[in-house]
């Protein structure tokens, strides 16, 4: 809701439909089912293979991220044509087995820089271009960017 307020302060012209739930697989369809994109900024695994799952299901793009300290990814995924993210990674690790921003905590420089890299990915869909294809690695504290060609895996049905 914050942010939605905050969003509207900026543009008044746009639409903005905030929705405060926890995305879970029962709702995960409905939630996404009028989007043109998603873009994910969530925190956990489990959820980032339930984007990707329920975006393939409905052939929406979509552009996941993940931030921790100082880095952060960023890959495009469009259903059908490029890698998706259980190509990257078959399966979520265990929960609880990885580090996560709680734990470890994240500098507002690498979120923001993520954010903005993805920003810029989804206008570069939207206005008909093609996406990126490959895995963005970054870290603000090192001045690190490296990317990544995934290749998409045979048993991956995406
Ligand atoms: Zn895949």
């Amino acid at each position: 809701m914050a942010a939605a307020n905050k969003l509207k302060k900026i543009n008044l012209e746009i639409a903005i439909e905030p929705l405060t739930v926890d995305v879970s697989p029962r709702n995960i369809e409905e939630i996404i089912k009028e989007s043109d994109i998603v873009l994910d900024g969530t925190d956990n695994l489990e959820t980032h293979f339930l984007i990707n799952d329920a975006c393939l299901k409905n052939n929406l793009p979509w552009i996941y991220t993940a931030a921790l300290g100082s880095t952060a990814c960023c890959m495009t995924i469009i259903p059908h044509q490029t890698p998706c993210l259980r190509c990257y990674m078959s399966q979520p690790p265990s929960p609880g087995t990885l580090p996560n921003c709680d734990t470890v905590g994240v500098l507002s420089m690498t979120t923001g820089t993520i954010a903005s890299l993805q920003s810029a990915e989804a206008l570069r869909l939207l206005a008909g271009f093609e996406p990126t294809n490959f895995f963005l690695y970054i870290d603000v504290w090192h001045r690190e960017f490296e990317t990544i060609k995934i290749q998409k895996r045979p048993d991956c049905d995406t």
